[in-house]
């Protein structure tokens, strides 16, 4: 990785979700029971299946009490809407996650649309939406920026007047990591597949975000010395399709290194030599998402209950 410090997930995620354990022992004590997180799978896929068992295993962690369902894939758009109502007026829920993808034929939109904003802890629910694009500050942030703002503030980085360059414009994470960057008052670019000088652009950042998804992308030479370096990207490589999330998952790497395959990021390791901090994949921006959602279901818990 060369000079640049490396910013540990594992030990930040770890904080939080000792902050997280503490404040739910008060929530159940206060309110009589625990926060409540309904987790929803739909279908079969394997990658989504280690997701869902990740989380309700962080849930157990914290105190937090989950509720599994798991519906086949032939599941209908009515019938999981109406699973959804049920859980929107369940008062022992306070936060409903589905994991995506949906298989196909399910109105995924629909489905996201109808979780009720205020359990909705993945942010990304309109209302939401446009409570973050406001800066409102009593909104559920998307999960994996709102991992990286607390990164950036645990190492001491102000956004406050920097050039913080964000490649990637998904919902999910591009597009609201600009979002937090600008209401810290960053100066933000957006860069996405249609982006000019790419490269150029990346050599401007002082504050440089990689969501792309595409393996080792962003080359040591595209980075100012000084940047701070944030690969939010989990790509597989190996002799096949390996979902990533298996690797991210410290029970199963081992055993997923042995048959050969490795985790990466967006940005190359060599990057590290002109960066001042840089996040490392496997253990960076990964292990922070899944304790921000526990986070956000302590929020949305508290908030719906005060
Ligand atoms: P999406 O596929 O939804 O978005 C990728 C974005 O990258 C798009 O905006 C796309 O541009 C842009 N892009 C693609 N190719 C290029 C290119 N050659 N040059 C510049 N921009 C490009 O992905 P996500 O945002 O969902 O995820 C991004 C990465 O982050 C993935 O590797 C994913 O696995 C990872 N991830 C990691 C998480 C974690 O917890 N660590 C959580 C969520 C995601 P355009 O819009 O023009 O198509």
């Amino acid at each position: 990785m060369g000079n640049a410090k490396l910013i540990d997930g594992n030990l930040i995620a770890g904080k939080v979700l000792q902050e997280v354990s503490a404040q739910s022992a008060e929530f159940r004590h206060d309110r009589g029971r625990p926060p409540g997180l309904a987790v929803v799978l739909v279908g079969e896929d394997p990658a989504s299946a280690v997701y869902v068992r990740m989380k309700i295993r962080d849930c157990g962690l914290c105190g937090i009490e989950s509720f599994s369902h798991r519906l086949p894939a032939t599941t209908t758009t009515r019938e999981l809407l109406d699973l959804i109502q049920r859980l929107n007026s369940d008062d022992d829920v306070d936060g409903v996650l589905v994991q995506l993808p949906l298989p196909e034929g399910i109105d995924t939109k629909k489905i996201l649309d109808s979780i009720d904003p205020a359990k909705d802890v993945d942010g990304f629910h309109p209302s939401n939406v446009g409570r973050l694009v406001r800066g409102d500050s009593q909104v559920l942030v998307p999960c994996t920026p709102s991992g990286v703002m607390r990164m950036l503030d645990e190492e001491g980085v102000d956004p406050k007047g920097a050039h913080a360059v964000v490649v990637g414009r998904s919902d999910i994470v591009g597009k609201p990591m600009a979002l937090l960057l600008l209401h810290r008052h960053a100066t933000v670019t957006i860069c996405h597949s249609r982006t000019r000088d790419l490269a150029e652009v990346c050599r401007t950042a002082d504050i440089l975000v990689a969501a792309v998804g595409r393996p080792l992308m962003v080359q040591a030479d595209w980075v100012k010395k000084g940047a701070v370096v944030i690969d939010v990207g989990m790509n597989s490589l190996g002799p096949g399709d390996a979902p990533s999330v298996i690797l991210e998952d410290p029970a199963r790497q081992s055993d997923f290194e042995k048959k050969g395959y490795t985790l990466v990021g967006d940005v190359s390791p060599e990057a590290g030599k002109s960066a001042s901090l840089i996040t490392p994949v496997p253990g960076g921006v990964g292990p922070m998402t899944r304790a921000v959602l526990m986070q956000n279901t302590l929020k949305a818990a508290r908030w719906r209950t005060d």
